[in-house]
């Protein structure tokens, strides 16, 4: 399963769309993310909370 988390969910006014292979990474690629493009300096555990909240999963694309 794709965890998917969508920056918007966050509370950001933000199209971007995390996708990753597992929690731990959803979680990292989403702190990334927020420094980067948020210019969010740390990522406090209220928002590694918010994040773990609203992460959702995704099934794999049909492979044909
Ligand atoms: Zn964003």
């Amino acid at each position: 399963m794709t965890k998917v988390i969508h920056c918007r969910e966050v509370g950001f006014d933000c199209d971007g769309v995390i996708r990753a292979n597992s929690e731990e990474e959803a979680l990292q690629m989403a702190a990334e993310h927020a420094k980067t493009v948020h210019g969010m300096d740390k990522v406090s555990p209220e928002v590694v909370a918010k994040l773990k909240s609203i992460i959702r999963e995704e099934a794999a694309r049909p492979t044909h």
